[in-house]
């Protein structure tokens, strides 16, 4: 047993063909799973990967598992996981990208397992911190409640909270089954540097350290990537062993849905400061709200003037530090904060990149710091300010004061050391970035908020140092990893290409590989069309071209389409012009950045005969069986955009190598994309439809191939794009 073992009445030590055996007789006719569910068929490549899975974490090794659609993944890794947690002691993460996922294992795939399986399996799910609702901030609101300082919306949510609290199970805030706002769960949701931990009145009771004593019993915990790499990422600078982790110790890990693995890494293993976050920041000091001033400060100033349970000469004391001198603080603060990032993004707009920019001396770089000196001079000095008034305010609000005061204490040096996190990440960024690390600026959302980011430019040797060599197995399991049935790529991208012998750890042996086919027929359930005359995307008619056809193949699939864009301004011109026409064949046309996507794709699956244009979040994770989803549009192949500066970066590292980037690096992860734009169609054996491909280096570039071998054989169209309008109508009228 190792770092991530439990307390076992017995733990029993299994040979691999014992544990193997065990898995086969899970999965076999006759067997449990058998029993218990109807019309089951035993699936060879499901068992495949069982026993893959089982004996990477019996050897201790790392393995890659491609699993098509429908091969049923999700039971694949549970049931030896399970199996090798018993009888070993080991506990195993499981940890996946989306919430959607997570939650079919939690509510469907362990309960099921659970009831099958003849052992006390224990699986915890932990989230993070502010997913749990915190007693004692809870508590101490009803105080302000008292005093009227919440308006009627608020007082009406907090009441529904408290008796909410009566029913909950786990005060997670996906158990909140009535509307609450952002804003509420915000004053009332746990957070680690808030928690007074043993000085808690409320610990026993605490959901938060409940979930988390159940998770250090558990075989299994469910996790999601962020929350994992949220961990790794403390480990990575406290030591693996640290006691401060979010999780308990853990030397087994499955990473489903890992083809994310590379992002979220270079998210977790680098740092980000935005405009956004700075405005939260400071906005739970102190803002405006529906006209009202509201904020950690404004609670204290009400409560030191009504009801401030220390005597009345030190009451008037800190009230007049606070009204004079910290709220000052904090006002320059936010004027120096909102000059800064309107100057920065200003910067950026006007650079060529529009969106991001990498900072000087990366190549091509903008000199920030030159430009804004003043600027950012004066923002970090309006923040060491404000950090040291809330410092000396902090220590006026003495615990000796009464109970109250402590949770206001513990929020105030909380968010002073927020702060103090913020000053030292510009003061970082300001400087030279180290050789392995890029720095840049970036825009987002639709008002084009400004985040400056930094990040490793190569996720491979962080992984390799901070994450495999604590591990003894890691299995990283997904849909879309494999580029023409080889691993080659994923495992050189996170670092898994070599050999490296760390004793006791995944790296010690090469990793084992299986790509498992979906068990769907896809020559009889699709038919993949790709026009030969479209312009290819780099002439000026592409556009136009595309938006003809693209109208003509909606009519003749009756909508029930999803049409994929690699970005929102393309998106925006083939939508226009398919608008009207659409409407007058009585179809609806759904386009991301009106709604919600959750509510879109609600509208979609309800209105059956719609069509959906969305860019990048459309790709995956989108789930509609039937015929609601016939036809799948991928406009353009989905190449990265080549100048963003992490990507640019990788290429340039890659070229300074000598190696080939386009090759090594944008086809793969074009190939990885389209596997994912392409499974959106055939989510069941009964499904059927039609995939189109708009993009004519499919056909004409020899990297083409790459992506042909790379999704399952089907029937396939290749003629002028009128002519595959007949083929179209006639494959969907079979279904
Ligand atoms: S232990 Fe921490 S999170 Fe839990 S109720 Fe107390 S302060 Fe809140």
């Amino acid at each position: 047993m190792n770092g991530g073992e439990r307390e076992k009445g017995e733990v029993k030590r299994l040979t691999l063909g014992e544990l193997e055996n065990l898995v086969e007789k899970v999965f076999e006719r006759g067997g449990p799973i058998s029993q218990h569910l109807e019309g089951y068929e035993e699936r060879p490549g499901q068992l495949l990967m069982a026993k893959t899975v089982a004996r990477a974490l019996w050897e201790g090794r790392a393995a890659f598992v491609e699993a098509g659609t429908g091969t049923g993944k999700s039971l694949a890794y549970l049931v030896p996981a399970g199996l090798w947690s018993s009888f070993s002691g080991e506990r195993v993460i499981v940890s996946t990208n989306t919430i959607n996922l997570q939650e079919q294992l939690i509510n469907k795939d362990v309960p099921f397992l659970q009831s099958v399986l003849d052992m006390d399996l224990k699986v915890a799910v932990i989230m993070g911190w502010s997913n749990y609702l915190c007693l004692y901030r809870f508590q101490a609101l009803g105080q302000y409640r008292q005093l009227g300082f919440w308006d009627s919306r608020e007082a009406e949510e907090l009441a529904a909270l408290e008796q909410w609290l009566a029913r909950c199970r786990t005060g997670s805030r996906s158990e909140v089954d009535f509307p609450l706002s952002d804003e509420t769960w915000w004053e009332v949701c746990a957070e680690s540097d808030v928690c007074l931990r043993h000085r808690c009145p409320f610990i026993n009771e605490c959901f938060y350290y409940g979930e988390r004593r159940q998770a250090f019993e558990a075989d299994i915990i469910i996790v999601n990537h962020h929350l994992l790499f949220s961990d790794l990422a403390v480990r990575r600078v406290m030591g693996f062993d640290t006691k401060r982790s979010v999780l308990p110790p853990y030397r087994y890990v499955i990473l489903d849905e890992a083809h994310h693995i590379e992002d979220v890494a270079t998210e977790h293993f680098g740092f980000s400061l935005s405009k956004i976050g700075i405005s939260r920041l400071l906005g739970r000091l102190q803002r405006r709200k529906r006209g009202k001033t509201a904020g950690l400060l404004h609670q204290i100033q009400g409560l030191l003037e009504t009801a401030p349970g220390m005597p009345e000469s030190k009451a008037q004391a800190v009230l007049a530090e606070l009204t004079d001198e910290l709220v000052p603080m904090l006002e320059r603060c936010e004027a120096a904060a909102s000059i800064f990032f309107a100057r920065a993004a200003e910067l950026i707009r006007t650079s060529a990149a529009e969106r991001a920019a990498p900072l000087w001396p990366t190549p091509g770089g903008i000199r920030l710091w030159e430009v804004l000196s003043d600027e950012s001079r004066d923002f970090l000095a309006s923040l060491e300010d404000l950090e040291r008034g809330l410092n000396s305010f902090k220590d006026r609000l003495s615990p000796a004061e009464g109970e109250g005061w402590e949770i206001l204490r513990a929020e105030v040096g909380a968010l002073e050391s927020r702060l103090t996190q913020s000053r030292a990440l510009l003061e970082f960024m300001s400087g030279e970035p180290p050789p392995d690390y890029v720095y840049w600026g970036e825009l987002s959302g639709r008002r084009g908020e400004l985040s400056l980011r930094a990040a490793p430019i190569e996720v491979a040797e962080v992984l390799q140092e901070a994450v495999y060599r604590h591990l003894a197995a890691a299995v990283f399991t997904s849909a879309t990893m494999a580029i023409d049935h080889s691993f080659q790529h994923i495992r050189r991208r996170l670092g898994l290409d070599s050999i490296t012998i760390f004793p006791d750890s995944c790296l010690g042996q090469p990793p084992l590989e299986e790509v498992i086919p979906s068990p769907f027929d896809y020559r009889r359930q699709v038919l993949l069309c790709v026009p030969t005359d479209i312009a290819e995307p780099r002439y000026g008619f592409y556009g136009s071209d595309l938006a003809e056809y693209v109208l003509q193949v909606l009519l003749a699939t009756s909508g029930r389409a999803f049409v994929l864009f690699t970005s929102y301004r393309l998106l925006q011109e083939i939508y226009q012009y398919c608008l009207l026409p659409l409407a007058d064949a009585g179809i609806r046309a759904l386009c991301q950045g009106t709604a919600a996507r959750s509510l879109l794709l609600e509208e979609f699956r309800r209105d059956t005969g719609s069509v959906l244009f969305g860019t990048s979040s459309f790709w995956e994770g989108v789930d509609v069986p039937g015929s609601a989803l016939s036809c799948v549009i991928l406009t353009k192949l989905p190449f990265q955009v080549p100048d963003h500066p992490v990507v640019a970066s990788r290429i340039r590292r890659l070229e300074e190598a000598g190696r080939n980037s386009f090759a090594e690096y944008m086809v793969p992860q074009a190939v990885i994309r389209f596997k994912q734009g392409f499974g959106r169609l055939i989510r069941r054996a009964s499904d059927h439809g039609v995939i189109v491909v708009c993009d004519a280096r499919l056909l004409s570039k020899p990297y083409g191939e790459a992506f042909f071998r790379s999704i399952p054989e089907c029937t396939t169209v290749i003629e002028p794009w009128r002519e595959t309008l007949g083929p179209i109508r006639e494959w969907l009228a079979r279904s």
